[in-house]
């Protein structure tokens, strides 16, 4: 154990011992209440205190991460023994490991280990901006499959593809930077939904168009230090999967103009849905899986450049700042904390670093997951997420079906795993 934080002089105060211990799952920490009715939580070294070799001890940290993806365990135990210094190279190597999976397990595992990435690289000011990528790849993903799923194959002919499947392998085929041209390829009576629901969607939608526009406006920036977003420019399935969402929303857009996502453009007669197409359709041939990858020409970024004469650029919530504990633990000294209080601690180096590039402290101004936005003086209740520190509504203001099978997913947990907070309500 390295934490001393209970080891306490005998003759001061009355004596303490713990009434009832419990392991956490991969045996890193320990929870004990005392006959005082205090709670404490210790760390426990892997090696029990004994020193090992950094690589030795990485390989340790490694094996339980991969332990805690493949049984579904939470990991938070293992954050608490993850120096900075450890981040990167365990990032790595826990892709390298996902990658020999077969590719059946690859795909059941594929946003744990998107969440447990965004964990740890939250443990390091060098890897903390890519927190917010894994973040909106597991919004991005979560999206996808969930519009993807309210496709309904057409009543008289019984196919061996969902039309979700059938929608990727077309857009995969159909390179054209043409929108209309990919979508009269596909059977638009599989994407007709009740007027209710397409009204629904909008505020997913509006993410989806803001998110393409935001990326495509950041091009020119690749250079430039890490902004939030930089992964996804070479990332040609994320791409691809914003691709296959534009025509989607393209075509319940022909069926309810007001779900379309809204544009701030300059001129009235822009297709700005058709120009985003065009230049994300560019993109993706650059480093999409199944050709070639190249580096964006100068006319894509030339044409990238002047986004933001043509459109106004979304600033883009990003994830708020979190007061979430773990990144604050590694300096080894013990912490007190009050049940019901907000700690008051020292802001840890990763959460200056991230103040710098994003602003979001304070209040919420909107709900992460169902993109409304919440006003100045929020008035209803919200949760926010221990780890990610996402902040959503506690009730839902949504009647249907669809929304509501979107909002089931975030019951339990937080879209990265995390559990849920009541957060208190603000005084105006
Ligand atoms: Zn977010
Ligand atoms: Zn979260
Ligand atoms: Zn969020």
């Amino acid at each position: 154990m390295d934490e001393p934080a209970i080891k306490r002089p005998r003759t001061t105060g009355p004596t303490v011992h713990f009434k009832a211990m419990q392991l956490s799952w991969t045996s890193l920490a320990l929870v004990g209440i005392d006959n005082h009715g205090k709670l404490s939580m210790l760390r426990i070294s892997p090696s029990m205190g004994h020193t090992l070799d950094v690589n030795l001890a990485l390989r340790h940290l490694l094996f339980l991460l991969e332990y805690c993806m493949v049984t579904g365990y939470d990991w938070w135990d293992i954050l608490l023994h993850v120096q900075p210094a450890m981040v990167q190279s365990l990032v790595e190597r826990l892709h390298e490991e996902y990658t020999r999976q077969k590719a059946a397990l690859q795909q059941v595992l594929s946003t744990r280990i998107l969440a447990m990435k965004a964990s740890l690289c939250k443990l390091s000011p060098c890897t903390v901006t890519l927190v917010c990528d894994y973040h909106a790849k597991l919004f991005l993903i979560a999206i996808s499959s969930t519009l993807k799923s309210l496709l309904r194959p057409h009543i008289l002919n019984t196919p061996d593809k969902s039309p979700g499947d059938r929608l990727t392998e077309i857009c995969a085929k159909i390179t054209d930077v043409d929108i209309d041209k990919v979508m009269i390829n596909l059977k638009t009576e599989e994407f007709v939904l009740d007027m209710n629901t397409l009204q629904a969607l909008q505020q997913l939608l509006q993410w989806v168009g803001d998110f393409v526009l935001y990326l495509l406006a950041s091009l020119p920036n690749q250079g430039a230090p890490l902004r939030p977003g930089h992964s996804f420019l070479r990332d040609g399935t994320s791409l691809g999967m914003l691709r296959e969402l534009m025509v989607v929303i393209r075509i319940w857009g022909l069926l309810k103009p007001s779900c379309l996502p809204v544009y701030t453009a300059t001129s009235d007669t822009q297709d700005s849905m058709s120009l985003l197409f065009r230049l994300l359709t560019k993109l993706w041939i650059c480093c999409r899986d199944e050709g070639p990858t190249s580096e964006p020409d100068e006319t894509l970024v030339d044409e990238c450049c002047l986004l933001p004469s043509q459109l106004l650029i979304p600033s883009l919530d990003w994830l708020p700042v979190s007061d979430g504990l773990v990144s604050r633990l590694q300096p080894k000294q013990p912490l007190r904390l009050h049940f019901g209080k907000a700690p008051i601690l020292p802001g840890s180096a990763t959460t200056l670093q991230l103040d710098g590039l994003i602003r979001a402290t304070g209040q919420p101004k909107i709900d992460h997951l169902r993109r409304l936005h919440l006003g100045a003086h929020p008035t209803e209740e919200c949760k926010a997420c221990t780890r990610c520190g996402c902040v959503t509504m506690l009730k839902s203001p949504n009647k249907t079906t669809a929304v509501k099978q979107w909002e089931q997913r975030w019951i339990k947990n937080c879209l990265c795993g995390g559990l849920w907070r009541r957060m208190p309500l603000s005084c105006p």
